[in-house]
């Protein structure tokens, strides 16, 4: 499903006039991240979830909030989770690649400025 399919059915969700047609169920199976609805999912807030870490590496790598109660679906697909986790890995990486060069940066400054002090 693309965002004009997630539109469509945001719009057949919202538009029926009778309460009791409210298609809920439909917008909170959609993944939280890529809205499609297909294929196994996680539940941001259950067991597997919380021992992996998933609501930590969410608020770690995006910028989106998500709450317990903010009223939006709160699955996440098998696609999105790898993703998840290879951006977390790769952001963990970026971090600890930085602090060594600055480390060695810093290395490199107080050596210069000691050879430069002594000619
Ligand atoms: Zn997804």
């Amino acid at each position: 499903m693309d965002n004009s399919c997630l539109l469509d059915l945001l719009i057949r969700c919202f538009a029926m006039t009778e309460p009791e047609d409210l298609n809920f169920t439909a917008f909170t199976d959609l993944c939280r991240l890529c809205s499609l609805k297909s294929g196994p999912r996680l539940h941001i807030f259950d067991k597997e979830s919380e021992q992996r870490q998933i609501l930590f590496k969410l608020r770690t790598c995006l910028p989106t909030m998500i709450s317990k109660d903010d009223f939006l679906p709160k699955k996440i697909c098998e696609r999105c989770v790898t993703r998840l986790e290879q951006l977390y890995e790769w952001r963990q990486s970026c971090l600890s690649t930085d602090s060594v060069l600055r480390n060695y940066a810093e290395s490199m400054r107080i050596v210069t400025s000691t050879i430069n002090f002594q000619v």
